[in-house]
């Protein structure tokens, strides 16, 4: 019988230790090109690119950056944005079948600063809304071309059925507004000076909508009146700058700063709300 000398069994413990340490590090350690499509959510269209409209509710203070985020999606090449006028209140910002809403209002402090809500039936988008929060934005910390576009971008990319790429707020940027990040301007503004600016989408979102829209569906929802017609009579009422109104809260980001909840009313209908919060 071997018997191990006590050196030998110090030996093996660190061998298998390293071995699980590795294996755990293996099975965390995301691809490179990870999925950060937002559960295969998509607008249902016949063809590519397709053509989402943008209701534009917003004031002259926003307009720049809402046509700064029209631009940047549309760098897309399965999909366009316009935008197009809009007479919405803005106060309540109700969607559109078919299209995005985008809103600014001093929505008071409700602890958000943006906003995406998202109807879905079975896979496929509905109608949208974007909401920033003046409230916030007024005040000095948000109240920059920095955290206007990194907000208004990623509110929009939910809108499309993109997910964040990294929601950790105080690594290094990706370049994408589809990272959160306390410092949206990156070196022009940051501690390190070759940090990107987290503004605009990067190469991996417009590869991801590729993904996304690789298939073509038989229905169309995008520019459709009737999309929405669907979907329960509630999902149309009550409140939805509230949280009350947002169902179960399903993804809280590490540093608490990002929420995504979820209202389920059965048989695949459901309102989905991404939360930036201030
Ligand atoms: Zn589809
Ligand atoms: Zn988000």
């Amino acid at each position: 019988m071997l018997a191990m000398s006590r050196l030998q069994l110090l030996g093996v413990t660190v061998i298998v230790s390293a071995l699980a340490a590795l294996l755990a590090l293996v099975a965390f350690s995301p691809p490179a090109q990870a999925n950060h499509s937002w559960n295969g959510y998509h607008w249902a269209r016949t063809s590519n690119p397709f053509m989402l409209n943008l209701g534009d509710n917003v004031s002259s203070t926003w307009d720049s950056y809402l046509g700064t985020t029209s631009a940047d999606w549309t760098k897309s090449t399965v999909l366009n944005t316009k935008v197009v006028p809009s007479q919405k209140n803005r106060a309540t910002c109700r969607p559109t079948s078919g299209r995005v809403e985008v809103c600014n209002y001093t929505y008071g402090a409700n602890g958000w600063l943006g906003l995406a809500q998202v109807w879905i039936s079975g896979k496929h988008i509905v109608q949208g809304t974007t909401k920033v929060n003046d409230t916030y934005f007024n005040r000095a910390r948000y109240n920059t071309p920095s955290w206007r576009n990194l907000v208004m971008c990623q509110e929009v990319g939910h809108t499309l059925g993109l997910d964040h790429q990294d929601e950790i707020n105080d690594n290094p940027n990706l370049g994408t507004c589809m990272d959160y990040t306390n410092d949206p301007n990156g070196g022009a503004g940051g501690a390190s000076a070759t940090d990107p600016s987290n503004e605009h989408p990067n190469q991996h979102d417009y590869d991801q909508l590729v993904a996304i829209y690789a298939h073509l569906d038989n229905t169309t929802t995008v520019g459709s009146t009737s999309a929405a017609n669907t979907m329960p009579p509630a999902a149309n009422q009550g409140n939805f700058n509230s949280r009350a109104e947002w169902g179960r809260k399903i993804h809280e980001s590490p540093n608490g700063q990002l929420e995504l909840h979820e209202r389920d009313f059965g048989g695949g209908k459901k309102i989905y709300t991404f939360v930036i919060l201030a």
